[in-house]
């Protein structure tokens, strides 16, 4: 179907963007990859009747590092201990797929790689991602395992930057207001000894994932001193799984404490019966990527170097 008629602007500055959202209020909408929007608009089910285009902004989508506050400089990885990976809003999934900045922190190669197909990772950005706030949309659940806050930029309020945590509200609902976007996504680069793995349970690879685990954590020998695990698409949002993260912290990565996460993932996990299957299948689904998860996330922590891709039908 086509979608039903608008005007279309052509954004100069990402100021210029929220200056438009303002003037043409609730009837606007931002485009960036278009790879939710569109198909929502093709549907009608999303009907706006301007259409705000950030993809001709310059300087918009770009992965930089930055030194920590007090580090001595870049590591010849060019990432620095307590520095911050920076995101343009607009940068694609597959630049970050492809980029070695971004693989330094495993995690993210992940996501960014295994996000549909190919033609859906050359349009498609992080900061739409987050923005749209999709229950099964990979980066939220990825990014609530790091520290993550999101630049918010408005009309007529200062810049905002949010914790990741307070940016998705619920589903498909964030805490941008109405003449508000997001320019930069930043992360924190992970202390040294930590590692992590993103692993998706998906039909095909143009589809959203049926259950998904992400797990980052730091070792200290066999000991698992910190950890944080996030379920994607078992629930309205990502869901952190805080009694399998209790489960695992402080304690020796055995075959006991990875089946004591799992148990406590699966119980976290929320699920709805779907064409994508039954809730109990769901719930059983994530515990088992969860303990794959942290096993891949522990070899990485000690160095090893582990190709991880998303699990098919
Ligand atoms: C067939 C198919 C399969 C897919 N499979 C997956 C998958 O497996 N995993 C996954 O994570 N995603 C998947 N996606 C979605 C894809 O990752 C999208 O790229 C993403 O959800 C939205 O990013 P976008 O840049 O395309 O945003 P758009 O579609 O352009 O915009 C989405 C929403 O966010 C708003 N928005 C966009 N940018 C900003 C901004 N900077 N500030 C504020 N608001 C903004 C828009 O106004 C709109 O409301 C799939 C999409 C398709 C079509």
């Amino acid at each position: 179907m086509y979608p039903r008629s608008f005007h279309y602007h052509r954004a100069k500055s990402l100021q210029e963007a929220a200056a438009m959202l303002a003037q043409l209020g609730d009837q606007a909408k931002l485009l960036a990859g278009g790879q939710s929007l569109i198909p929502l608009m093709k549907l009608r089910f999303a009907n706006p009747a301007h259409l705000v285009d950030l993809n001709f902004i310059a300087g918009t989508s770009y992965i930089h590092s930055e030194a920590g506050v007090g580090e001595g400089g870049y590591s010849e990885t060019g990432v620095s201990e307590g520095g911050v990976l920076r995101f343009g809003a607009l940068t694609r999934h597959a630049e970050i797929e492809n980029s070695a900045l971004a693989a330094t922190v495993p995690i993210l190669h992940d996501c960014a790689a295994g996000i549909a197909d190919v033609q859906i990772r050359n349009r498609g950005t992080i900061g739409g991602s987050l923005a749209e706030a999709d229950p099964s949309g990979d980066w939220a659940c990825v990014l609530s395992t790091l520290s993550t806050e999101v630049r918010c930029l408005g009309a007529s309020s200062p810049e905002r930057v949010i914790p990741l945590s307070e940016f998705i509200l619920d589903a498909y609902t964030s805490a941008l207001q109405p003449d508000e976007l997001v320019s930069e996504v930043m992360v924190k680069i992970p202390v040294k000894g930590s590692g992590g793995a993103y692993l998706a349970f998906k039909r095909s690879a143009p589809v959203y994932p049926t259950a998904s685990a992400a797990v980052q954590l730091t070792m200290e020998g066999d000991r698992c001193t910190d950890v944080a695990i996030a379920l994607g698409c078992v629930g309205l949002t990502a869901i952190k799984a805080k009694d399998a993260e209790a489960a695992l912290r402080g304690q020796t990565l055995n075959d006991k404490a990875l089946a004591a996460a799992g148990e406590a993932a699966s119980a976290a996990a929320e699920p709805q019966d779907d064409m994508r299957g039954s809730a109990d299948y769901k719930r059983a689904l994530v515990g088992a990527l969860v303990k794959r998860a942290i096993a891949i996330a522990a070899r990485r922590a000690h160095g090893e170097q582990v190709e991880v891709s998303h699990i098919y039908a």
